[in-house]
């Protein structure tokens, strides 16, 4: 994030403000939500099924009350307003659109429901849906355009009437693969060009980590951690974060010696490694290694002096193009997982050979268990 969005994300556009919610009155769903979204800022909440993205979205844009604690926009409590005087744009998963309708008739809803001279209306359907690549298409029904065609119009539906928030649930979830990349694409673009805020919500990470200033991760109705993509990958805050964003290696242990930020631990299987402590206190304590599979080392030369090394069996190795992928038993379990580049003149390993592998202590992160 640029300073002038971490600046921005201060002033907080959006504010949870110690937010509940219980759709019972016996559980929360949403626990103690605090959280500041930047005028133009890009915030996904992240997070596996029902840990309370929706719930938090729908309070914002007016369609759930909260149980408790103060929602604002632009420093205003908005707690009574209707979802109508919000001023907020929503897309959905399953589109929304209204059958019976054109496209340019579904983009003219919003604008006459707030109250825009049909004059007016006409020019900023067109601007919307030039926005998506889609005005030749004003005419059609929903029923007479592919997914990828149907989730553009629900896009500039949720655009036409000038928002300055939108929100975003699943929005790209219904689509294959490499069209989904291509919106990823094309809602960034349109984020970047129009200066909006967007509020996203999605269970993918690949998705989270591209398209975001910063993430908010969910489980459980608690933001786990809030941070940039690259700050979130390479610095997980606990466990649930570390094993939910990208691939890891997590070997169990204790801790041997702990001094500052370095941490020495003793594997099960009696070996010794070098970690940085991030949510362990003390010495004796439980703790789960978790180590990425590109910062795996196996190279003498390119292991830090003084590292501890722990002894590797090689089960196989998968050529992948880019990157190779050894999959190797260490510490009496088999799916330690290295990657490494491919480059010319690469070390070849094989299946059954023993190695020696360690890493940076920085690039493994002694977590909590729980
Ligand atoms: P997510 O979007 O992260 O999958 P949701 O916010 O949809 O999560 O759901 C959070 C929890 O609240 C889930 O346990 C879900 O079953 C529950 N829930 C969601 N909507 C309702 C509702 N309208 N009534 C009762 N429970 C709900
Ligand atoms: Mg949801």
């Amino acid at each position: 994030m640029t300073a002038a969005k971490t600046a921005a994300a201060d002033a907080g556009f959006v504010e949870f403000d110690r937010v509940q919610k219980s759709y019972d009155g016996v559980s929360l769903v949403v626990k103690d939500l605090n959280l500041k979204i930047g005028k133009g800022e890009f915030l996904t909440m992240l997070g596996p099924s029902g840990s309370g993205k929706t719930t938090c979205l729908m309070m914002l844009a007016g369609f759930e009350t909260a149980t408790h604690g103060e929602i604002k926009l632009a420093g205003r409590n908005i707690n009574q307003v209707p979802p109508h005087k919000r001023g907020i744009g929503m897309v959905f998963q399953n589109y929304a659109l209204f059958p019976h309708m054109t496209v340019g008739e579904n983009l003219a809803f919003p604008l006459e429901v707030r109250g825009i001279a049909k004059s007016d209306r006409e020019a900023k359907v067109i601007r919307a849906l030039d926005m998506v690549q889609m005005g030749r298409f004003a005419g059609r029904r929903p029923a007479q355009l592919s997914g990828g065609q149907q989730q553009r119009i629900a896009l500039a539906r949720a655009l036409v009437f000038d928002p300055e928030l939108v929100l975003m649930d699943e929005p790209l979830g219904a689509l294959d693969k490499q069209l989904r990349e291509h919106m990823q694409f094309e809602i960034k673009g349109l984020h970047d060009r129009l200066g909006i805020t967007v509020v996203y919500v999605t269970h993918d990470q690949g998705e989270a980590l591209t398209m975001s200033d910063r993430v908010a991760v969910f489980n459980d109705g608690v933001i786990q951690q809030l941070d940039a993509p690259a700050e979130l990958y390479e610095r997980p805050k606990n466990s649930f974060v570390a094993q939910f964003i990208g691939e890891n290696n997590k070997l169990p242990g204790m801790i041997e010696a702990l001094e500052g930020q370095k941490a020495l631990v003793r594997l099960a299987t009696g070996e010794l490694i070098d970690a940085t402590a991030v949510n362990v206190r003390e010495k004796g304590q439980q703790t789960l290694v978790s180590i990425r599979p590109e910062r795996v080392e196996f190279k003498p030369e390119m292991m830090p002096a003084g590292a501890h090394t722990i002894g590797a069996e090689v089960r196989d190795v998968i050529y992948m193009g880019d990157i190779l992928r050894a999959r190797l038993a260490v510490a009496g379990s088999d799916g330690f997982v290295m990657k490494m580049r491919n480059t010319l003149g690469q070390t070849r390993l094989a299946a059954g050979q023993k190695i020696q592998i360690g890493w940076h202590p920085q690039d493994a992160r002694a977590l909590d268990p729980m």
